[in-house]
This record gives structure tokens, sequence and C-alpha cells, in this order.
């Protein structure tokens, strides 16, 4: 597998433990421990070029607020989802905020 750990680099000390559609990769250099989605290949265009991002599990708390109860990591292409990743970026340490928000919401952020 042409995976490396995003740490340090290490690409073949790592150990993978499959857990569902998700397979749980550990370096054993450095430590670091992450996971890495089965489907990590753009479906779109096949291309590799994939960052794991945290997305935004947005809830209605009251009302019309919503608010942030989590993440969850998700794969963006770096082709088809340039714009994502862009906002993504633009907006780190923040969690990628989904596309769609449940109607008649608003984002209590900012
Ligand atoms: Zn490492
Ligand atoms: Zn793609």
């Amino acid at each position: 597998m042409d995976i490396s750990c995003p740490m340090c680099g290490e690409d073949e000390d790592l150990v993978g433990t499959r857990n569902a559609d998700v397979i749980e990769l550990a370096c054993e250099a450095c430590g670091h421990a992450w996971p890495r989605d089965l489907s990590a290949r753009c479906a779109e265009c096949g291309g590799d070029d994939i960052q794991t991002v945290p997305l935004a599990i947005v809830e209605k708390s009251r009302g019309t607020q919503l608010s942030i109860v989590g993440t969850r990591p998700v794969d963006l292409c770096s082709v088809c989802d340039a714009e994502k990743l862009l906002r993504f970026h633009a907006n780190r340490p923040n969690p990628l905020m989904p596309d769609e928000l449940p109607t008649g919401s608003r984002l209590d952020q900012e």
C-alpha cells in the first residue's frame, strides 16, 4: 500500500487493523494513529490525492439554532472537492461545514 505516516513519513512500520469500512492505521515509528477509509480513492475521477478532513456534525439545538455536536472524518478529493478543501483550509481549525444544513436553520457561529 502506498500509505505513509502523516506525522513522520514512515511507510513501512505501519500496522493496519480493519474495522468495518475503516482501517485503523498506527505508525510504530512515532506512535501516531489515524483512520483510513477503504474508499480513499475518488469515486468521481479515480484520483488518489485524498485528504481526510473533519466534517462537522450539526444538530438543531433549540428553535432554529444549530450547534456543532461533533465531527467525523471525510475524504475529499483534491480535484473534485477542491472548493470544499479551500473552504476547510480557510476556516481552520474549524471543521468543514456540511453542504446542506437542516432547512429553516441558521448556524449559531461567529
Ligand atoms: Zn509516524
Ligand atoms: Zn476526484
